[in-house]
């Protein structure tokens, strides 16, 4: 028997064959981690395949193959035998496969469908510490007073004695528990062991990162009209699931309004799922995994939840690991990576807020954990609930072609909870009373004043994004737009020009606004710290907070911010996208968008949905409790599809018009989309480069496929590397990759440079 092995650190992005020694053919299976010698290195390797031959020995013995292949790492000539002979597997660690079967099909599934090396992506399937085998179990030191001892009692002082009793009276503790309650030593523990009044003895104990939070239990709601047919339609899913030869459940799409009730349908669906003995993974976005959110999971299954956290120590997210793989925990909760949770027979995938751009990993393999969700459901032979207020347009028309089924809830769940009212504020009206561009609208301050009167809570929501690189008018709030791609261009200060980073045309920056003349056309661009010191300017008396990515580095200050605003010690909180995503606050009535143009301006075709998706969010943050929420919307294009429809919410009238024009200019869910990015230290280089790039996936690929020209990245330098970019798109990534590859394998990138593939691209800033 041989195995076709991925060889850990390699980026080779190929597997190679090793001879299976008759001694470790029962413990060597597929997903199993062996040590084998690579080259001149002893290396760690995951079996992906097991076979009866090596194709390489068996083109050897033809006489096809005489030398060793090309890096001398598959085949070892054994001199005295003068033929070729594989190298063994040293080692097989532990007795199960550290990969279960069904993860090991997802990695490579991924490996292929987005180009990225196979070992990359079998190393994305394990959290670090458990790819390392660094950290192993931990140990912890139990004392325990010691049975009545037969014969002579050990003599004890009095300070002794008493120590001894209280231990026995608490049942025993942690050495460092004891050490604290009772006052004592380390020191005098060992020396009353050595008497023999008390044992202390290794026991593991497992970090649990909410050990110390308390769980009030909860119990199933009594679900609404919605709510019941949804649960239906996914328990309809589960019970087809049972029947193995039925074809695989398709995902449902449960769209939701904010606050309609979908994490009551996740929590029951899990419950129905746990009955089968399955196990279920919810994956939720990064920021949205708050203390909150784990609670209401944590209330309802108790132990048999695994958090998986991105502030998790390395031994806690390996104690976590290792709970899920023993079959301990059957519901994991956590963001990306938790789509890789070593859940056996699992019943159930739910992505919560599934048009998450958060979703997409930045760094290869470049996958979107929404999607490998779908694919590992279908592996698996289970259903899948993505949840959204605002499905991504994907998904969307997924469900409108009959891929996916759709559950809809209409209402807010919550009996007395309302929708909010939105008001737009037209910022250019203001632009032009006051005579110079302004954060904050009269309307808006009046409405903070109101709310720190009234003892009610004020949200001010600013994208971080706030840096914008596109051009808007602020008297009129023209922005500068490529006709071709109708996207906002992007503003390169370096030679004052303005780009499209679609099509790579270009234009030079006008001297005062095309549509209005004002000579003040420039960039907008602001961030958190100083909204929060205008507010607090304003509001000298207001007890004020802010919480971004700066505020929030250092582990649970996250938690401490939201704590003090939920318990009402803050009146007003500022942040970025942070606070807009899954928090009751039931006291908000106010929510503020500062500038909701900074998201709409970025160069992406996906800058409407994107403000859609952020709107529509934020508002949902108010209202939650009894009192009707507002929210003010301040914008320089308050006319704007994306801001006239989130007014409402109404997702289905901004999805219709949007996806119109999507279709019109090609682009997705029209289309799948690459994006190529090459850096280097030479521009003329890298621009050459990656031009000869396109010109090969152009000549390979069929007439379906739209290749762009290579153009300057609206990051085009950074680190002294230049930048470029290069879009394709086709009906299918199938289409896609064949002449991609192809065009990769005639034009090699030399080590000075760096390409990046991007599959399903969401960003092409
Ligand atoms: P979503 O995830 O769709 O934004 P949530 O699940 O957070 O909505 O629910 C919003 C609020 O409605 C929560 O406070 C929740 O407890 C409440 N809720 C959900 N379902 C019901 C129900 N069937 N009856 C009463 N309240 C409900
Ligand atoms: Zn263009």
């Amino acid at each position: 028997m041989i195995a076709r092995i991925a060889i850990d650190g390699a980026a080779s992005g190929r597997l190679f064959d090793y001879a299976v020694p008759p001694e470790f053919a029962a413990e060597c299976a597929v997903g199993s981690r062996v040590r084998v010698h690579f080259g001149r290195r002893a290396a760690l390797g995951y079996v992906v395949e097991l076979a009866e031959e090596s194709d390489y020995l068996s083109a050897a013995k033809d006489g096809a193959c005489t030398a060793p292949d090309s890096d001398g790492l598959l085949i070892d000539v054994a001199p005295e035998v003068k033929r070729p002979s594989l190298k063994p597997i040293e080692a097989v660690d532990g007795d199960a496969p550290v990969i279960l079967p069904p993860l090991m099909r997802l990695a490579r599934w991924m490996a292929q469908y987005y180009m990225a090396p196979v070992e990359r992506c079998i190393q994305s399937l394990l959290p670090a510490p458990v790819r390392s085998g660094r950290s192993r179990e931990m140990v912890r030191l139990y004392v325990e007073a010691a049975e009545a001892p037969q014969g002579e009692a050990p003599k004890l002082t009095k300070r002794q004695e008493e120590l001894v009793a209280d231990i026995r009276r608490v049942g025993g503790g942690w050495l460092q528990q004891v050490v604290a309650e009772f006052k004592c030593t380390p020191d005098t523990l060992r020396r009353l062991q050595k008497l023999g009044a008390v044992t202390i003895e290794e026991r593991q104990r497992r970090r649990d990162p909410f050990a110390n939070r308390r769980v009030i239990p909860s119990k199933p709601l009594a679900l609404n009209g919605d709510q019941s047919s949804a649960l239906g339609l996914v328990l309809d899913r589960v019970a087809q699931a049972e029947d193995a030869s039925a074809p695989p459940p398709k995902p449902v799409l449960l769209f939701g309004v904010t606050g309609s009730g979908k994490t009551e349908v996740y929590l029951q669906a899990i419950a129905a799922v746990l009955e089968k003995g399955r196990g279920a993974i919810v994956l939720v976005p990064e920021i949205a995994l708050t203390p909150q959110t784990v609670q209401r999971f944590a209330a309802r299954f108790g132990d048999k939840i695994a958090v998986l956290h991105s502030a998790l120590s390395d031994g806690e997210r390996f104690d976590e690991w290792k709970r899920i793989r023993a079959g301990e925990a059957r519901v994991v909760v956590g963001p990306r990576s938790a789509v890789f949770a070593p859940v056996e027979n699992l019943g159930l995938i739910v992505v919560d807020e599934e048009h998450e751009p958060s979703y997409k990993q930045d760094e290869s393999p470049r996958y979107n954990a929404r999607d490998v969700a779908v694919m590992r459901a279908h592996l698996e032979h289970c259903p899948a609930i993505l949840g959204s207020a605002t499905p991504a347009l994907e998904s969307w028309r997924n469900a409108k072609t009959g891929k996916y089924t759709i559950a809809r809830l209409a209402r807010r769940a919550a009996e007395d909870a309302a929708m909010p009212l939105v008001h737009i504020v037209d910022m250019r009206r203001e632009m032009a009373e006051s005579g110079q561009p302004r954060l904050f609208s009269k309307e808006l301050l009046d409405a903070i004043r109101q709310r720190l009167d009234r003892g009610e809570q004020t949200l001010l929501f600013l994208n971080r994004r706030g840096y914008s690189t596109s051009l808007v008018c602020p008297s009129c709030g023209h922005v500068a737009t490529c006709p071709a791609c109708d996207i906002a261009y992007t503003y390169h200060r370096h030679d004052d020009c303005l780009r499209c980073h679609i099509c790579g045309g270009w234009r030079r920056v006008a001297d005062r606004c095309p549509e209005c003349g004002d000579p003040k056309y420039k960039c907008l661009g602001t961030g958190t710290q100083r909204i929060e010191q205008i507010v607090a300017t304003c509001f000298p008396r207001a007890t004020i907070a802010r919480m971004d990515a700066d505020s929030t580095s250092r582990k649970m200050s996250h938690d401490d911010i939201l704590g003090a605003f939920k318990s009402g010690k803050t009146d007003i909180l500022i942040g970025t996208q942070m606070i807009a995503k899954g928090l009751h606050f039931p006291n908000v009535t106010l929510v503020g968008i500062v500038m909701a143009d900074s998201s709409l301006h970025i160069p992406d075709f996906r800058a409407g949905e994107r403000t859609f998706q952020l709107l529509a969010q934020v508002s949902g943050r108010t209202g939650r409790g009894s009192i009707a929420g507002e929210v003010y919307v301040q914008t320089y294009t308050p006319d704007h599809p994306a801001v006239q429809m989130a007014k409402t919410e109404n997702f289905e009238g901004f999805a219709d018009g949007e996806l119109a024009i999507r279709r019109e200019m090609n682009y997705p869910p029209y289309c799948h989309l690459t994006c190529l990015t090459l850096s280097g230290p030479d521009e003329d280089a890298v621009a050459t480069l990656l031009g000869r790039i396109a010109a090969a996936v152009r000549r390979g690929a069929d007439s379906g496929v739209a290749v762009s020209d290579a153009v300057p990245a609206s990051l085009p330098k950074a680190n002294n590397q230049f930048r470029y970019q290069l879009m394709v798109r086709a009906p299918s990534t199938a289409r896609i990759l064949p002449p991609l590859s192809a065009a990769l394998a005639a034009n090699r990138v030399p080590d000075a440079m760096r390409l990046s593939v991007d599959i399903d691209a969401l960003s092409i800033c």
